[in-house]
């Protein structure tokens, strides 16, 4: 049998609550959580600490292959381990474009080659990221659970409509981009009903989107969105980012959403551009290693619990994945997170550890401090 690892002495929290207990890891699963003695092979102290199910973002930008001098798999990862993520969903907007299952399979390879973070790498619905010529979804299918063409808003109703056809024929999610957003997000959920497609609205970043999706979900519509961490903070900023950053009013409605449940993930957009790619107007914030110190921030100045928290960051995204992940409960996969939960630091680019330290955040406030990430009940980050 191979060693049962035992995560002692912390407070531990996921969605159902939190109370105290130990975790013991076997397999990469988690074996038992509890309070009982239990055998084991190797002890982890973790006395003082929170732990939490890793996290795992539906929305990164690895960068990787193509224009690694931004980012690379190792580099987004390394940064995303520091943030406490053990999964992260790559966008498909490399070069060139990921728009075929071999370029798929050979990034899901070099992944399992690096034993960082779990990858899924997401392809394009159409090639080129264009919204004229489909890519061969149901191949696509096959190796990946995740098409979007992020980066490029799908303005055809036509190639919209069949793409939530074929996600409901073959089972993928599709995630979006959508600028105009009150315009897009509307016409998405119009065609929802018709075509049984899966959707997944990306970034969100104004109140009337909010809206929007608060009254379909009301009409009984199935579908998820995410926010990121610069929507829920950022306001009357002159800093270029996809969508953009809005005002003070938005960020206190997409927080409402958080709480109220309209909003179901925590996503990071993570989108890391050398100085000289910002200087031309590229849009983008790199920002995967300090996400949750901005998260658990805004939720605790908020009111919102940390128990929500690990529910849209961690719980949900494995659920819309298909993933037996996301909740300390016996049988799970051993992705975890021990935070120092109260720890105080005020974000210093310099010292981030992505390639790219490309952010208008400089000096805010974080809450929390990232003490060990473990995937696959492996300590990947100390
Ligand atoms: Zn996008």
């Amino acid at each position: 049998m191979s060693e049962i690892l035992k995560l002692s002495k912390a407070l531990l929290c996921d969605r159902d609550g939190e109370r105290p207990g130990d975790v013991y890891v076997q397999d990469g699963k988690i074996l038992y959580v509890g309070t009982e003695a239990h055998p084991f092979d190797r002890e982890l102290d973790l006395k003082g600490l929170t732990l939490l199910p890793a996290f795992i973002d539906l929305h990164t930008h690895l960068r990787d292959p193509g224009l690694t001098y931004k980012e690379d798999m190792e580099s987004g990862m390394r940064a995303a381990l520091k943030g406490g993520y053990a999964h992260v969903c790559a966008m498909a907007n490399t070069k060139p474009v990921i728009e075929t299952p071999a370029l798929v399979e050979a990034n899901l390879q070099r992944a399992r080659g690096l034993r960082l973070c779990r990858l899924t790498q997401a392809a394009a619905a159409g090639l080129g990221l264009k919204d004229e010529t489909p890519t061969d979804r149901q191949a696509l299918s096959r190796v990946t659970p995740m098409l979007s063409n992020d980066g490029q808003t799908i303005f055809s109703d036509e190639f919209m409509r069949a793409l939530l056809l074929d996600s409901a024929k073959y089972g993928f999610l599709i995630s979006t981009h959508c600028q105009p957003e009150r315009m897009t997000v509307a016409r998405d959920l119009a065609l929802l009903p018709e075509t049984h497609g899966r959707l997944h609205i990306g970034h969100i970043s104004h109140r009337d989107t909010l809206r929007q999706i608060r009254e379909a979900k009301a009409r009984g519509l199935r579908f998820s969105c995410e926010v990121m961490p610069h929507h829920l903070l950022g306001h009357d900023l002159d800093y270029k980012v996809n969508p953009p950053i809005r005002s003070a009013a938005d960020n206190a409605a997409l927080l409402e959403g958080c709480r109220d449940g309209s909003i179901d993930c925590l996503s990071t957009d993570h989108a890391p551009h050398s100085p000289e790619d910002k200087q031309k107007g590229m849009a983008g914030i790199s920002n995967i290693e300090y996400a949750f110190g901005i998260f658990l921030r805004l939720f605790r100045e908020n009111g919102i619990s940390l128990c929500r928290l690990s529910e849209m960051a961690s719980c949900t995204p494995a659920r819309i994945l298909g993933r037996k992940a996301g909740l300390l409960r016996a049988g799970y996969d051993a992705d975890l997170v021990a935070v120092d939960i109260n720890a105080v630091s005020y974000l210093d680019p310099d010292a981030m550890i992505s390639r790219s330290h490309n952010t208008p955040f400089g000096g805010e406030k974080l809450l929390g401090r990232i003490q060990y990430t473990i995937v696959e009940g492996e300590i990947r980050y100390a």
